[in-house]
């Protein structure tokens, strides 16, 4: 089916949430010139009107949330993007019972949080994973984690494509900075208008915003040499952060003198904040 945004004066942003910790959310609304606000109202010139659906800011709460969910996947809610913030939880085969379902339940039993992802992403014009979590698993995917949960991209699969023929956009990081994420909508609607290509990069990352880097100091940096960690040979992550900061140019781990944990990275947490767990061996 053809993706047209074009006479579109309202898209749907419907945000869902796995396991993670709202720092996405908390994100996007710290977002400025322009923020998420500037987008509910339409004042984003070639931008079209966002409809908001989130399931903690929304007006509709429970069964009237569920609702336009199922809208949405009847394709009776027009054009939406889908935005997923945290890992997603692997399912078990029955007779094991779902292990997440958005906190919502149908006739008594949870509905496990794929079962809308699968059912709303090939309507979305657009699928965004918001954070590390939604891309790779980020910190509940980490080793020793109890938890079996996997990113948006590899429950959709390499070959996924949304409605308006992109692949996952991943937006890494723990959290990323909310404008990225408002730059990457209005990107996404210039784009489904035929105005400008989104240039992804081969994480399908936002190009513009990854081409930057950081150079990860682990916390507990004074203990690397005992730890046999060469900070001299460490790698450097693409990150917008360093650049862009937080918000307006101005906050940022790696631009106030702040650990870079080199959270835009898969496996983070196992590659970059190993250092940060106690060393039982060196008793440090
Ligand atoms: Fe993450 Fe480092 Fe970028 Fe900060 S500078 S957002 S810790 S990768």
């Amino acid at each position: 089916m053809e993706s047209d945004v074009s006479s579109l004066e309202e898209v749907s942003l419907i945000w869902l949430t796995g396991i993670g910790c709202n720092g996405c959310t908390l994100a996007m609304l710290e977002a400025a010139d322009p923020g998420i606000e500037d987008l509910l109202t339409g004042s984003v010139e070639d931008a079209p009107r966002l409809a908001l659906y989130h399931p903690e800011l929304s007006l509709e709460s429970g069964a009237q949330f569920l609702a336009i969910l199922e809208r949405a996947a009847q394709a009776q809610l027009g054009s939406y993007i889908l935005v997923l913030e945290g890992a997603i939880p692997v399912e078990l085969p029955p007779p094991h019972p779902p292990r997440y379902g958005l906190g919502a339940t149908r006739d008594g039993s949870p509905i496990p949080l794929s079962h809308w992802i699968e059912r709303l992403a090939p309507g979305a014009e657009a699928v965004i994973a918001m954070g590390s979590c939604a891309a790779w698993g980020g910190i509940p995917a980490a080793l020793g984690s109890p938890l079996q949960v996997s990113g948006l991209g590899e429950t959709l699969g390499g070959a996924f494509r949304s409605r308006g023929g992109l692949p996952v956009i991943n937006l890494p990081g723990c959290a990323p900075p909310g404008e990225g994420l408002i730059e990457t909508l209005v990107s996404i609607f210039f784009h489904l208008r035929q105005l400008v290509p989104l240039g992804l990069d081969e994480e399908n990352r936002p190009r513009w915003l990854y081409q930057h880097e950081a150079y990860p100091i682990p916390p507990r940096v004074e203990y690397a040499p005992a730890a046999g960690y060469d900070l001299s040979q460490r790698e450097a992550v693409a990150c917008p952060v360093p650049v862009t900061g937080w918000v307006r140019k101005l906050g940022g781990c790696a631009r106030v003198g702040g650990s870079c944990i080199g959270c835009t990275d898969r496996d983070f947490v196992d590659r970059h904040l190993a250092l940060a767990r106690p060393d039982p061996v060196n008793n440090l």
